[in-house]
């Protein structure tokens, strides 16, 4: 008889996005005329920037042509893009990395799942909450996790590091200690990032302590700050200790593209159960090469033309485009006399649910007040009850008349 992996029932069913999607469908059955503005979404909305479409047009032609044609192609990515990233993304920002320890994927969503394979079962893991539920679902999948508690909002066996304003957003280092710990900054959902000096504290920590850090920068590019860190590695020692993923999805509009990156560094290691030091590169080399078959010729070229000067140009408009939405509605909501955070490295805005009311019940005023959909904070963990989180990827248009309803109804 066939059996499961049961680590599958333990999960929570992803209610958040359909449950909003119905509570939506229902009130416009309802109302309508309503005009609703949804400002919940975390997608990309802006077409893929004319330089970068017309570099995957070359490549698609070159694939039909018996000169140029390729099939597979190297697995952990295609030299000519892990040596730009490595010039644009690191040498420039005076960090060394080598090309040889960058590998390219198909999402950073894939890499922070997948990668918990080369890592034991009997690993501790730490998550900060709230944050992008992955993190915390991949290791349910694969074990590492005790039961759902529905009174607590918590899986045993998971370290659960709050962050909220009351600790302004900087996660406390742990007194129980993790094996991998993950960290996303700029932070989805609450928008905040973490200073220098902070995030230096985390790779003492790590260290001191023989843990790995999950970095995910998949929002790097929207830091507009300069005292906040770009990738990991900037911080001294933080090869030793860090592995870190980077996606063209936010950066570049590539959602639908679909390209990423993972970096694991060569001196990095992790331990057998009897002590032997071994090479992460290594084990998430065979890991990569065993089960992926590497992103598609034309889609990296797509990402090369990402660095390309006409590239980062027309990249740039498109996130200072968002950005400016996330401070039209940063600034419309404090307006309003809302307690609000992030929108400023990112184009996520993090907002105080106001009157002690829920985050799904401000959900439902928000919906049937001013007819804008954002997201629930609970969706992202226990920590984010209280909180709601909009986004900064709408339109201009929509985004500016979705903060003057919430301006009129709450002023
Ligand atoms: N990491 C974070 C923090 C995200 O918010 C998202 C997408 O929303 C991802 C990773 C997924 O990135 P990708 O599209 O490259 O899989």
């Amino acid at each position: 008889m066939i059996k499961i992996n049961e680590n599958f029932l333990k999960l929570q069913d992803s209610y958040l996005f359909s449950t909003i999607a119905k509570k939506v469908s229902e009130f416009q059955k309802e109302n309508p005329d309503a005009k609703i503005i949804k400002l919940g979404i975390g997608d990309v909305t802006r077409p893929i920037a004319n330089s970068i479409i017309s570099s995957m047009e070359n490549a698609v032609k070159e694939m039909g042509n018996s000169e140029t044609f390729r099939g597979y192609g190297p697995e952990q990515g295609y030299e000519f893009l892990r040596n730009k990233i490595v010039e644009f993304d690191y040498q420039k920002r005076g960090v060394d990395i080598s090309p040889d320890e960058v590998f390219i994927s198909d999402g950073a969503k894939c890499d922070c799942g997948n990668i918990v394979d080369i890592f034991s079962i009997n690993n501790k893991i730490a998550i900060t909450d709230p944050v992008y539920p992955v993190y915390l679902d991949t290791n349910v999948m694969s074990g590492r996790t005790g039961n759902y508690n529905s009174e607590t909002g918590k899986y045993d066996k998971i370290i659960y590091i709050p962050a909220t304003a009351e600790n302004n957003f900087v996660p406390q280092l742990p007194k129980e200690v993790p094996d991998i710990i993950y960290l996303c900054y700029p932070n989805n959902p609450t928008g905040t990032t973490l200073s220098k000096e902070e995030l230096t504290k985390w790779v003492e920590y790590a260290r001191e302590n023989s843990s790995i850090i999950l970095f995910d920068a998949a929002y790097e590019a929207f830091i507009t700050e300069s005292d906040v860190p770009h990738s990991i590695y900037e911080i001294e020692g933080a090869k030793e200790v860090a592995i870190e993923c980077r996606s063209f999805s936010k950066t570049a509009g590539f959602t639908g593209l679909r390209c990423a990156y993972m970096v694991v560094p060569k001196n990095l290691v992790g331990y057998t159960e009897n002590g032997q030091e071994i090479s992460l590169h290594k084990l998430w080399s065979r890991r990569h090469g065993t089960k992926f078959n590497g992103v598609s010729y034309p889609i990296q070229r797509a990402a090369e033309a990402v660095y390309s000067e006409e590239g980062q140009k027309e990249i740039r408009e498109n996130i200072k485009y968002y950005l400016e939405n996330a401070k039209t509605i940063k600034n419309g909501l404090q307006e309003a006399g809302f307690t609000v955070f992030g929108g400023v490295n990112s184009p996520y805005v993090w907002l105080k649910v106001p009157d002690g009311i829920t985050s799904w019940e401000f959900f439902d005023k928000l919906l049937s007040k001013a007819n804008v959909v954002g997201t629930p904070g609970v969706g992202f963990g226990p920590s984010g009850e209280g909180y709601f989180r909009l986004t900064g990827f709408g339109t201009k248009e929509n985004t500016a008349e979705a903060v003057e309803r919430i301006k009129k109804i709450w002023s």
